[in-house]
């Protein structure tokens, strides 16, 4: 068995070159495991907090040194000579030694940052692949996971704050048909991405990138990204509503305002009602395979009636809703407030901890989807954490930008190992 021998930290860059917590874990057989931990933009505000020094005078405040001192000083040498396989002990050591309910006191960024360094250290210690090491934690915490490549959800278009352009909602998505293997999801994403590419220069429209990689153009509506959508897989050999659907992430906490909603697609605000109708007409017209966070974090009454309304047709995701916390996780199942789940590790901040919101939502029946964050780096732990979970959808972002690829590339190198395996 290993032990932890030496813990450490430093601030590196995230793909928006925001700075982020990069950790190292050392067993004492000398060998090395590194992991980095990603950021959103649109943050809800349940999640756990990750830690910024707001010290003007270094990355307009973002800077990262208090979570990186905190590693160092504080948390790593508190799980030096532990067992690195005892992930769950690792996990409450650091949850005991932080003691608030968000992570408030030493950053959710500084304790993720050790969690997933030490579950790669665990994987490596025992001679296992990441996801195989995954799928035995998740064994472990009763979830009892098939190894499953999940499908990819692409962001094709970003608006919202995540897009340069005028967007309200945040991701116009394209998933694959599950009869397709995670190698044809890849091909057939990149195909279509290009073609939207092409499709927006034809109409004059921007189409440099954001955040995640998606277009990010300036359109009359949102409906108008859907369509644009629609007209470029018609321009390949995949069709709509057989081998592709459409959803979206709306972010609706973005541009919520007590309780109404300003959308490019009406000339006046909409109220509640209003907006779940207007859901319904797209989906009508779109037959929307995902809608995630279609309205503000806390409109509990809301998400229940759209998922009444809805759920029989399509993934109703919770993401800001759910902030992958347990408590937020049981009031969702009690309330029918959805049938899925966004799955952030750094929402709530260790690896044992994430896996638990998993295990809840999967004896609710719900959906799995594991997620990036829109500030990324190139580390693909979440790659290895789809699979071992059996999570049946993973959110990456678009088939481009190395901190994207860097996981689905990651997810072919698995696709290519479970079928050497299964051979
Ligand atoms: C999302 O909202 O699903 C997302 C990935 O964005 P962020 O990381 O900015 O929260
Ligand atoms: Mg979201």
């Amino acid at each position: 068995m290993a032990k932890i021998a030496r813990i450490w930290s430093r601030e590196i860059l995230d793909s928006r070159g925001i700075p982020t917590v990069e950790t190292a874990c050392m067993l004492d057989s000398g060998h090395v495991a590194v992991a980095s931990v990603p950021a959103g933009t649109s943050t809800g505000t349940h999640e756990a907090q990750e830690l910024r020094d707001q010290d003007p005078k270094r990355y307009l405040g973002k800077g990262v040194l208090q979570a990186v001192s905190n590693v160092n000083s504080q948390l790593g040498p508190a799980i030096v000579g532990m067992e690195v396989t005892d992930q769950e002990g690792v996990d409450a050591r650091l949850i005991q030694l932080d003691g608030t309910d968000n992570k408030t006191k030493f950053g959710a960024n500084s304790i993720l940052s050790i969690s997933t360094a030490v579950s790669k250290a665990g994987a490596v210690a025992s001679s296992q692949a990441l996801y195989i090491w995954i799928n035995y934690l998740a064994q472990k915490l009763g979830l009892k996971p098939p190894l499953r490549m999940p499908i990819p959800l692409f962001n094709m278009i970003d608006g919202g704050l995540h897009g340069a352009g005028n967007l309200d909602f945040q991701e116009f998505l394209i998933i694959l048909a599950s009869s397709k293997t995670f190698s044809q999801s890849i091909q057939a994403g990149v195909e279509i991405y290009l073609t939207i590419g092409e499709s927006l220069a034809r109409r004059g429209a921007i189409h440099s990138v954001g955040n995640e990689g998606g277009y990010a153009p300036n359109l009359f509506t949102n409906a108008d990204a859907l369509e644009v959508l629609v007209e470029s897989i018609k321009q390949t050999s995949y069709s709509l509503g057989r081998d592709v659907f459409l959803g979206l992430d709306v972010a609706a906490n973005s541009f919520a305002k007590d309780g109404e909603y300003v959308i490019k697609d009406k000339s006046s605000p909409l109220d509640e009602n209003q907006m779940l109708e207007y859901y319904q007409s797209l989906n009508e017209q779109y037959r929307l395979a995902v809608l995630e966070d279609p309205l503000s974090e806390d409109a509990w009454s809301g998400w229940k009636k759209l998922n009444e309304l809805l759920s029989s047709q399509l993934l109703i995701v919770g993401d800001d809703l759910l902030a992958t916390s347990p408590k937020r996780v049981e009031k969702a199942i009690a309330e029918k407030s959805c049938n899925s789940i966004l799955v952030k590790p750094n929402q709530i901040g260790t690896i044992t901890e994430t896996i638990k919101v998993i295990k809840m939502a999967r004896d609710a029946g719900w959906k799995i989807i594991v997620s990036h964050r829109s500030g990324e780096t190139n580390d693909h732990f979440i790659a290895d954490f789809a699979v071992g979970v059996g999570a049946e959808y993973c959110k990456f972002g678009a088939p481009a930008r190395g901190e994207r690829v860097a996981k689905y590339n990651r997810l072919s190198a698995i696709e290519l190992e479970l079928s050497r395996l299964r051979r």
